[in-house]
């Protein structure tokens, strides 16, 4: 997978740890609530420390990615862009009751047509269900004059309106966005707007017929096109200035323009104008030539992703979405990954394994954190938590991709979860509760940076020993013995020396909060009557049960009975600190012998099985909590400070601006296509 993305039935699942409570701050996360959509609000802390230079270069990067909004809406069906405008101009100029359920619901719908970027669901690609009455809707189109509608050149609004209703209310009609579905024309019945009078066999013929198959460094066939039919030949139309989506990408071009004049550094500048080359003529074989440019340059702190990447919405994994993000390095996760990596030897000597299986050298990794500053296309509302690009496999291979984590992001999600009432349900009394509002943040931050940065790297096989050894128990093993190392270490007072922590209990947080998810929380996304199966999964419940059933003769975890509900009491947590030990010792001489049998014993004893009557107590406390499944993001806006000249003497960012007003501004400001 390219992309770190919050699943679908993850409500706060992330990377490696799930936290349910995060710090206080006076930042208000939460913006609207609809269907089963959250809207959240992320901050972009150290914008202000920036230089004017970098600041400007990201307001024209930013600028250069919203303009690009259109493009994935319209790519998602071809209706799109003509159903969000018509149900704007309803809403915009709308003067009756507000109080009506048609009314209400129709709001709702236009909410849900904005963040899928269409008709469809971003994550099911399933059109949605409007529950307002198509009376209604023709009620309120008739009621428009007609130079507020999109309508066609020469079309009558009647006939608008007959197909606006079939689009919206239709559900056998261009039902799903991408279609799957094993033995049927994947093209013909797939609503998205990637192919038009084209089958399936068509489109795989043409490429079969252009396709240079002993090519070394092959293109990526159809990225950055649409497949039609003329004069009944099967034809590509490139997304370019001229071509497809003109209108927009020449304002893309624009600011790409002008962000090149503050790229950071000479590679930055032409990278940049390789990728406006490659808008400018379309040709995949310049977007190879970029996407190299953009991979090895790893020296600017501010960065971005902008034009057509992912291609998980074309059923034949061709086109990709148009997509647009703008990050800048983040300079205090990078200071603390750089630390505990300049300390990977300290934690290797220290760890409680046998010294057979420690590493003589190891070289820590440092994690590449970043700051989103603006989420566009396919990334915006819905987000990812990681990145790793470019996506061309030979590019890849040969010049190295980049891969970062979005802490701001993940930082959201976190402190966005304080509001929903997981932490007061689950925990045990107050004393957690507040263990976990002070240090829970920086406490599973730690956790990630020791995992990826120190836990994978350390320990050593055997001589003749293979990892592949433990065969299908290998990944449970590795996030297993990574988080063991994060765990164990992370309780050692070598980290309030590198001032990383200040206060000794942090530590704590994170051992009452993992414990908690292994054997309870993480029980939410299992299906009644399914065990757990996915690796992480079962290694937070091997973990988590290991360390109960093995601390029980000194009471270390209790599960408490209390008005019929469980809880988790951690009693001991010097004690829980040595069982991670013991346990981290064990699964290191797993690996390192490659002992497949005891893997398997470990993780089938411990990682697998359900409760079956603590599982349904889980899902029955998370169903009265009411949690949204989906989550997205509104954007900061903004604002250029100019002095008479014209010339950006500071940009200002705020985070005031609501979904609707959001959406609104940027039908209204950076909307191209629909002019
Ligand atoms: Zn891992």
């Amino acid at each position: 997978m390219k992309k770190t993305l919050i699943a679908a039935t993850a409500i706060v699942a992330l990377s490696t740890t799930s936290s349910i409570m995060a710090q206080n701050q006076n930042f208000n996360y939460e913006v609207d609530r609809f269907a089963d959509i959250e809207v959240l609000r992320y901050q972009v802390p150290g914008f202000d420390e920036l230089s004017l230079k970098q600041k400007t270069l990201v307001y024209y990067l930013t600028e250069a990615a919203l303009m690009g909004r259109d493009i994935f809406t319209d790519q998602n069906c071809k209706y799109n862009l003509q159903v969000r405008q018509t149900l704007e101009a309803i809403y915009t100029n709308y003067k009756g009751d507000k109080t009506t359920s048609d009314y209400k619901n129709f709001v709702v719908y236009l909410k849900q047509v904005w963040f899928g970027n269409g008709i469809h669901h971003h994550y099911s690609m399933d059109k949605f269900k409007p529950e307002f009455s198509q009376a209604f809707f023709d009620a309120q189109v008739s009621a428009l004059p007609a130079q507020k509608l999109p309508l066609a050149k020469g079309q009558s609004k009647q006939s608008f309106i007959k197909v606006m209703d079939r689009v919206i209310f239709d559900p056998t009609f261009m039902a799903k966005r991408v279609n799957l579905a094993d033995g049927q024309d994947l093209i013909t019945t797939s609503a998205n707007n990637l192919y038009e009078g084209v089958t399936q066999k068509e489109v795989e013929d043409y490429y079969k017929a252009i396709k240079d198959t002993t090519a070394k460094e092959p293109i990526s066939y159809g990225l950055n096109t649409k497949v039609v039919k003329e004069n009944g030949k099967v034809v590509e139309k490139p997304y370019k200035i001229g071509g497809l989506y003109s209108a927009a990408i020449t304002k893309i071009v624009d600011n790409l323009k002008k962000a090149a004049q503050y790229a950071e550094n000479d590679a930055q500048r032409a990278y940049i104008n390789k990728l406006i080359e490659f808008y400018t003529t379309g040709s995949l074989k310049t977007f190879d030539q970029y996407s190299i440019m953009w991979a090895q340059e790893t020296k600017s702190d501010v960065d971005f992703i902008n034009g057509f990447i992912e291609n998980y919405g074309d059923p034949l994994s061709m086109t990709g979405a148009w997509e647009g993000m703008v990050q800048f390095r983040n300079k205090a996760a990078s200071k603390r990954t750089g630390l505990i990596s300049a300390n990977a030897q300290y934690f290797e000597d220290a760890s409680p394994i046998d010294p057979r299986f420690k590493k003589k050298n190891v070289q820590g990794v440092s994690a590449k954190v970043i700051t989103a500053a603006i989420l566009a296309g396919d990334s915006y509302p819905s987000t990812p938590i990681g990145i790793n690009l470019p996506n061309s496999n030979w590019i890849r291979a040969n010049y190295g991709s980049k891969s970062v984590t979005i802490e701001n992001i993940t930082d959201a999600y976190d402190e966005s979860s304080k509001g929903s009432g997981t932490v007061e349900e689950f925990a045990y009394s107050p004393v957690e509760v507040n263990l976990m509002k002070k240090y829970l943040t920086l406490a599973d931050k730690l956790h990630t940076d020791m995992h990826e940065c120190l836990g994978h790297a350390s320990g050593q096989l055997l001589p003749g020993v293979d990892v592949g050894q433990l065969k299908n128990y290998r990944s449970t093993l590795e996030e297993g013995r990574a988080d063991l190392f994060a765990l164990y270490h992370m309780a050692d007072p070598k980290l309030i020396e590198l001032g990383i922590f200040t206060d000794s209990d942090t530590y704590k947080a994170e051992y009452y909060n993992y414990i908690l998810n292994g054997l309870m929380l993480q029980l939410r996304r299992i299906e009644p009557g399914k065990d757990i199966e996915e690796a992480h999964m079962r290694n937070r419940m091997f973990i988590s049960k290991w360390c109960y059933e093995h601390g029980k003769n000194d009471n270390v975890i209790e599960m408490v009975k209390r008005d019929g509900k469980t809880y988790i009491k951690v009693n001991d947590y010097v004690k829980l600190r040595n069982l991670f030990g013991q346990l981290l010792a064990e699964v290191q001489r797993i690996k390192s012998e490659g002992d497949y049998e005891a893997g398997r014993a470990l993780v089938e004893t411990y990682g697998v099985k359900v409760d079956p009557a603590l599982h349904q107590e889980v899902l029955a406390r998370y169903a009265k909590l009411n949690l949204a499944p989906y989550k997205g993001f509104v954007n900061p806006v903004y604002t250029a400070v100019r002095d008479k000249a014209g010339n950006i003497t500071d940009v200002k960012i705020s985070y005031d601006e609501g979904y609707t007003q959001q959406m609104l501004r940027y039908s209204r400001d950076y909307s191209p296509l629909t002019k």
